[in-house]
């Protein structure tokens, strides 16, 4: 055991552009600290699938075409958040957006006596990104991500991580034209939100286009815990 912290109630915000490897480098997190790991992507979902309050008023917003208010989506991230079991720690991932979710985010923790301890930003250089992502192919099951063959330029067919096999898929927003768009995006909405964390003294920088241990390592480095090497 590592002494200083403890680390099954660590609270983390996971950062980073699309492509930057935070879904492998949650997993691996996942596998050393007992804390859960809190997509907002999925969390949409859930609440689709199941009709919820939220879900119903996401849908609204969807079905013509207009972006989900802040709201619905603050209110599904924290109403996760306020049903962990005491002193469990978690990682949000896709979540916050915005200096106003983020805001929101840190007055909720604070109403139960917590705060985020960590933001991990994952950098990588755009160009690497889009070259990345437009090779990137994700089982659509368990989200692991997989690329083509170097030699047959094929994308394996199906997840051999999943119990049945996933179907495995290239998103249609994986193209490089649509890539370098969300990355557009990505920077003008996140710069505010990196700045609100790094003046809250918790953004740790994480340079993230080395090979995925090395990126795991700096990760728990970041978290004061050494990697197993
Ligand atoms: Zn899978």
């Amino acid at each position: 055991m590592t002494g200083a912290v403890a680390t099954g109630t660590l609270r983390l915000v996971l950062f980073g552009p699309p492509g930057a490897g935070k879904g492998t480098q949650a997993q691996l997190l996942k596998e050393r600290l007992p804390i859960d790991h809190i997509s907002s992507g999925d969390l949409f979902r859930h609440h689709l699938s199941n009709g919820t309050e939220l879900g119903e008023l996401a849908r609204e917003y969807m079905n013509r075409g207009a972006l989900v208010p802040d709201e619905v989506t603050i209110g599904m991230v924290l109403d996760r958040v306020a049903t962990m079991p005491d002193g469990r720690g978690f990682m949000l991932d896709g979540f916050p957006r915005n200096t106003n979710q983020a805001a929101a985010l840190d007055e909720a923790l604070a109403q139960r006596g917590q705060r985020i301890d960590r933001v991990l930003h994952i950098k990588v250089d755009d160009d690497e990104l889009i070259r990345r992502l437009s090779n990137r192919y994700i089982c659509r099951k368990c989200q692991k991500p997989f690329t083509r063959d170097p030699r047959s330029g094929e994308a394996p067919k199906r997840c051999d991580d999943c119990a049945d096999g996933g179907e495995i898929y290239q998103r249609d927003d994986d193209t490089a034209d649509a890539v370098a768009n969300r990355l557009a995006v990505y920077h003008e909405e996140t710069a505010p939100v990196l700045d609100f964390y790094r003046e809250g003294g918790i953004l740790a920088d994480i340079p993230g286009e080395a090979a995925v241990e090395t990126v795991n390592g700096l990760v728990l480095k970041a978290l004061g815990l050494t990697a197993e090497v």
